[in-house]
């Protein structure tokens, strides 16, 4: 008897002694900025974080298939079409406390994962073969004239940074329209989509195209030096432009994250999404990745202003992206998008 009870006694105390003070953060952000961050929240909060970092897909199925068991609290990514997506499989809970809810824009998040950082997709073009004339007050639509004929070059129709935008454009648009569009932006390519962001300014750089489309941390990060003194020298042979200043202004994307609906530790893991989006965390971000801050009073990195400022679309909600992802590939595959 006295056995038993001393096994109950040990039972009770392992089932109610307080769990480690901590959050599991799953990220495929592949920043050690980030890593510094986190250490700066731990200073703060006391709470530990660890990070389980990995691709999408590797996190994503780990995730998903580990289920109530998994030990992942955050999960952080770029694109709010892939946060959208998982979103939908119901693998996050509500993440938007009155906090976030006041320095997020709406636009910018949905009930159950937020932006923490704003990236744009914008248009590069070759400084020596296009006039500055010609690129003024261009809109994305624009860019199916025929006059842009071979002259565009952009990534595959599967990288989700360009479902996104043109899901952003048949939220704007309508389906029937972008399809229209669509055909006519794909005939202009000026070579089959390869490489990755970066590719697509280096070709520009090389007389391979006159416009690119890329994100805008890929062309600073090049211009930083930190890519190369050949990347550096091909940055410089191409002018940002941001697009549709003249309506609803340049698509946006984000990088963000949402507390999973298993998270063992949701309290930790919503103090840490909190504190990604103080100033201080918003500063050390956007310095060291060369996104956009999403709360305002935060100033972007010295590269990323010499851009200039511009109209951002804060309209277009982001959480359209996922829902029009599949419908953005499909047309996307259809129009001839390798
Ligand atoms: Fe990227």
């Amino acid at each position: 008897m006295k056995f038993f009870l001393i096994i109950l006694i040990l039972l009770n105390f392992l089932t109610t002694a307080p769990k480690a003070n901590e959050v599991n953060v799953f990220s495929s952000r592949h920043y050690s900025s980030d890593i510094q961050l986190y250490k700066k929240f731990t200073s703060i909060s006391g709470i530990k974080v660890n990070v389980v970092s990995g691709n999408d897909e590797a996190l994503q199925k780990r995730i998903i298939e580990e289920g109530s068991d998994s030990e992942a609290d955050l999960y952080i990514t770029a694109d709010a079409g892939r946060l959208g997506l998982f979103d939908q499989k119901g693998m996050f809970q509500n993440s938007i406390s009155p906090k976030i809810k006041s320095i997020v824009p709406k636009s910018l998040r949905s009930d159950n994962w937020t932006g923490i950082a704003k990236r744009a997709r914008i248009i590069f073009y070759s400084k020596d073969r296009i006039d500055k004339e010609v690129i003024n007050n261009l809109r994305y639509e624009d860019l199916s004239a025929p006059k842009w004929n071979n002259k565009i070059t952009v990534r595959q129709s599967n990288n989700i940074y360009n479902q996104s935008w043109i899901a952003s454009i048949i939220s704007n648009n309508d389906k029937e329209n972008t399809d229209e569009w669509i055909k006519n932006f794909v005939k202009n390519f000026a070579r089959d989509p390869k490489g990755n962001d970066r590719a697509q300014i280096l070709a520009v750089a090389a007389g391979e195209a006159d416009i690119a489309i890329a994100n805008t941390y890929y062309y600073a990060l090049m211009l930083s030096g930190q890519k190369g003194l050949e990347q550096q020298q091909a940055a410089k042979k191409v002018v940002p432009y941001f697009p549709n200043q003249s309506d609803r202004g340049t698509h946006m994307n984000i990088s963000g994250g949402g507390i999973l609906k298993y998270a063992p530790n949701p309290e930790n893991a919503l103090k840490l999404l909190e504190f990604l989006l103080t100033e201080e965390a918003q500063s050390h971000i956007v310095k060291n990745t060369f996104e956009y801050p999403i709360i305002e009073n935060v100033e972007p990195s010295e590269i990323i202003k010499s851009m200039g400022s511009f109209k951002q679309d804060l309209s277009t909600p982001v959480e359209d992206y996922a829902r029009f992802q599949a419908v953005a590939l499909e047309l996307m595959l259809r129009a001839g998008w390798k």
